[in-house]
């Protein structure tokens, strides 16, 4: 099975992708964490991608469509895949059609998360990561230990510096203007599904399950 999750940042596409990724076995491939760990360890990539990331900026189609050619060539992308945040322009979008045309691969469905912007601000601004393995948190929903160390890895929960109000309305203004059209590209192929990504964790999985035919 190959996946697109598509939607604006804070509808819950990570949370979704990797409840997937367990039930499916196959890897759910988000660009975000690829370059977040990039960052943290200081590579070349993650150089050229922070300024880009805490602004609220899309990284350069180049850099993204190389890294993302690179990553489906590895060993445990064979049975499927996810893709969570990739693509994110109609340039992207056309480069994984042919990504795909030349290693005869077809993608199955695109589920697009569908939320108002008042209830996106909300989620990203209550959103906490763990610094470590990346898990999700949220003050509201699901608040992090009284002591601020992760649940699976014991790492420090912390805010992503691209998660403060001004950042997220700069990324859902990004998102209207670069990433929303690809509802059009996909629906114009048949390829798009939508689901209501509001609600909880577990409704939404059920939801896309029933998209996907896995009840
Ligand atoms: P995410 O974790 O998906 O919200 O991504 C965090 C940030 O990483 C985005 O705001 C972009 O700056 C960058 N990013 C992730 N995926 C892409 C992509 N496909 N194209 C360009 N930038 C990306």
């Amino acid at each position: 099975m190959i996946l697109i999750l598509l939607g604006p940042p804070g509808t819950g596409k990570g949370t979704q992708g990797k409840l997937l990724s367990e039930r499916l076995q196959i890897p759910n491939i988000s660009t975000g964490e690829i370059l977040r760990s990039a960052i943290q360890n200081q590579t070349e990539l993650g150089n050229k991608a922070k300024s880009f990331i805490d602004e609220g900026e899309l990284v350069p189609d180049d850099v993204m469509i190389g890294l993302i050619e690179q990553r489906l060539q590895e060993k445990d992308c064979q049975p499927g895949f996810i893709l969570d945040g990739f693509p994110r322009t109609v340039s992207q979008a056309k480069a994984l059609e042919t990504i795909f045309e030349r290693a005869g691969l077809t993608l199955n469905h695109v589920i697009s998360f569908e939320l108002s912007a008042a209830k996106i601000i909300e989620r990203l601004t209550s959103r906490r990561i763990c610094r470590v393995c990346g898990k999700d948190y949220n003050l509201i929903t699901n608040p992090p230990p009284t002591d601020n160390r992760c649940r699976n890895c014991d790492g420090e929960i912390v805010q992503r510096s691209d998660d403060t109000e001004a950042t997220v309305r700069n990324r859902l203004g990004v998102y209207e203007q670069k990433t929303k059209p690809l509802k059009e590209y996909f629906n114009r192929k048949g390829q798009l599904k939508t689901v209501n990504a509001a609600g909880s964790v577990e409704e939404i999985q059920h939801r896309i399950a029933e998209i996907l035919a896995l009840n």
